[in-house]
């Protein structure tokens, strides 16, 4: 039997134009990609892998950060000065947004048009909203695919930021290269996201605002700089540095990006950088199989009619647990029987 898999598919001449089309760094053709992937229509998802696919080979050559912090600590105007920067030293770069509360609020991420209003306006930046629909799993897949699109139309700095609450930082740290938080310099906040978690994940803590008091933004960098220092780092060769900055009077942009920059060279050096890159690309295969396996099983005709009077028995201890997702997960087995 031949279990050789090939990523190479025959495409239809317009998914063909539209892979053209990227490749030459259209933006329509790049936007109409990202829609074809974020449909949840079975043929567009259908089509969507194979452009995906037709176009993996000219992605990988950008820097992935993501940025998240609470709403209101200042993330679009960073990225509105941190975009503006970077155009300004010749890159191009692509804005993503992952936020799963989109689906309810009908997108509060990148979705105002009044964000980042100078940034909409350079041809070097393509600026695209969260996925208004699905679940977090299925937001941050199709960001993701996103992000190759980007990369292959040629853009060489991908920003995804994410909102400071819920799993979505985790999920936005597993598919960028370098995950960083802009927080608020008061204590409050720190205790925050200390008590969440995300300090573990942070590679990089900006200190934004820190115009309004100097003091009180060094006060919070020393407390980030001790908070992280009590931590075992992620990576032997980098401790996340702290920095002040100031969206709104456009300081200390070019030091984030210079700690930026710094991560990947240190990382790359050792061989973190890539070794990183394949674990999140191997995960992301993971959570696809299991989400596969998932709606599979819901969807099977059997567990259908099964489903609810096992639960019920479940949960009046008629039935053990074990018992009943044996005989549930006994009709998928079943099925693969028939198969072989
Ligand atoms: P987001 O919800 O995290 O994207 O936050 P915004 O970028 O929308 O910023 C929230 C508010 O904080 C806006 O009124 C900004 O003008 C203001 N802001 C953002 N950065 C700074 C800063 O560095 N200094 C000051 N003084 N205000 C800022």
């Amino acid at each position: 039997m031949d279990t050789s898999v090939s990523s190479a598919a025959q495409l239809d001449a317009i998914d063909q134009q539209l892979v053209d089309g990227v490749l030459n760094k259209q933006r329509r053709a790049l936007a109409k990609t990202i829609t074809l992937v974020e449909s949840t229509r079975a043929d567009h998802q259908q089509r969507a892998q194979k452009v995906i696919g037709a176009l993996l080979p000219h992605t990988g050559k950008a820097i992935r950060v993501g940025i998240s912090g609470v709403p209101g600590a200042g993330k679009s105007t960073f990225i509105e000065a941190l975009g503006n920067y970077l155009i300004d030293q010749g890159h191009h770069l692509a804005v993503l947004a992952v936020d799963p509360s989109s689906s309810l609020s009908g997108g509060s991420i990148l979705g105002d048009k009044t964000r980042m209003e100078s940034l909409c306006q350079r041809i070097e930046a393509f600026i695209r909203p969260s996925p208004t629909a699905g679940s977090l799993g299925g937001v941050a897949a199709k960001t993701r695919e996103a992000m190759l699109a980007c990369e292959a139309a040629g853009y060489d700095v991908i920003l995804v930021e994410t909102v400071g609450v819920g799993q979505s930082e985790t999920t936005v740290a597993g598919m960028v290269d370098i995950f960083t938080l802009v927080q608020l310099p008061n204590a409050g906040d720190d205790l925050q996201a200390i008590k969440k978690g995300i300090v573990e994940i942070a590679d990089l803590v900006a200190i934004n605002k820190s115009d309004i008091d100097p003091t009180a933004a060094a006060v919070a960098r020393a407390q980030w700089k001790q908070a992280l220092h009590m931590l075992r780092p992620a990576s032997p060769n980098w401790s996340p540095p702290v920095i002040s900055v100031s969206a709104l009077k456009k300081q200390g942009i070019a030091e984030f990006w210079n700690e930026i920059e710094r991560y990947r060279d240190i990382t790359t050096h050792y061989g973190e950088f890539e070794a990183k890159r394949k674990k999140q690309a191997v995960d992301w295969m993971w959570s696809l199989i299991e989400t596969g396996l998932h709606n599979l099983f819901r969807s099977h005709p059997q567990v259908q009619v099964a489903l609810p009077q096992l639960t019920r028995q479940v949960a009046t201890g008629q039935t053990t647990p074990n018992t009943a997702a044996s005989r549930l997960l006994s009709y998928l087995e079943s099925d693969a029987t028939e198969n072989i």
